[in-house]
């Protein structure tokens, strides 16, 4: 890609992006005709996630980035500044459960601590990374994959399974701290311009549930590319899923 065209385009960065629902966030922005760096752990995956989404015409280069690993985050930002020299739009999509059960009283705390990892340092770390880049462009975007699940209200409303999940204290918690994390961004950020934003997919198949799930990834990735693609006066620090505005 020629300089000009890179300053041409939007720069995209989704992290976990080889399948599920990242693999088509990363479709729906390239369709866009942005840039989109598809953030993955596994080389051969992340490779062949890059090479489907060109053979679909998307202009998708690989980052190797794995959201636990400070160096790995650290290498992950240097790329896309050597790339495009800026970011517009970061989604933080990597996410695992920890694997079930959970039940509060039998899980272990390295359970805990490994989708924590993940599912809230590691946005924190990518964000803090890649924000030098996002401060460079005209319309920076940011949006955080979370869950209904991460809703205390949904938590503590029903019983339905498919609304609030199974009971687990490490996955829906983590999405919990995720969300208040995120308000804790926006209110930082509020006079800079960057957006930040919640999503929240829908129950959707994928690899993450075995793929009981009642969505395509498809469709679980609309409210993100919606969330990327907010004009300058759209929301910060909200948390919505195709039907609006989720309660906390
Ligand atoms: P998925 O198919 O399992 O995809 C998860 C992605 O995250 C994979 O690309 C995985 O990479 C990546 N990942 C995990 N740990 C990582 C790490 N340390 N560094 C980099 N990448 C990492 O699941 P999904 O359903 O598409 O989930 C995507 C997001 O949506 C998650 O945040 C999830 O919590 C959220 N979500 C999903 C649902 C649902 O019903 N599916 C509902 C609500 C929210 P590997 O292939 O290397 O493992």
């Amino acid at each position: 890609m020629t300089e000009q065209r890179t300053q041409e385009k939007t720069i995209a960065l989704v992290t976990g992006a080889n399948k599920g629902i990242g693999y088509e966030i990363a479709a729906g922005l390239g369709a866009l005709g942005w840039s989109v760096g598809v953030g993955a752990r596994d080389d051969g995956r992340r490779e062949a996630a890059v090479e489907k989404l060109r053979a679909a015409g998307v202009d998708a280069f690989g980052v190797p980035l794995d959201v636990t690993d400070d160096a790995s985050v650290a290498a992950a930002a240097r790329l896309v500044e050597q790339r495009a020299g800026r970011l517009d739009v970061l989604v933080n999509n990597a996410g695992v459960t920890g694997g079930m059960p959970q039940e509060p009283t039998q899980v272990s705390l390295e359970q805990v601590r490994a989708v924590v990892e993940t599912n809230v340092l590691g946005v924190i770390r990518v964000t803090n990374a890649v924000l030098p880049l996002l401060r460079r462009s005209a319309s920076p975007r940011i949006v955080n994959m979370s869950s209904g699940v991460g809703s205390l209200t949904r938590q503590s409303a029903t019983t339905d399974e498919l609304s609030t999940g199974p009971i687990s204290v490490a996955y829906s918690p983590s999405k919990t701290f995720l969300n208040a994390v995120t308000v804790q961004y926006a209110k930082e950020l509020r006079d800079t311009g960057i957006l930040i934003n919640l999503a929240c997919p829908g129950f959707v198949a994928t690899d993450l549930n075995g793929f009981r799930g009642v969505r395509t990834p498809e469709q679980g990735a609309a409210i993100a590319i919606r969330l990327a693609t907010l004009p300058d006066d759209g929301p910060t620090g909200g948390y919505f899923e195709d039907a609006g505005v989720i309660p906390w």
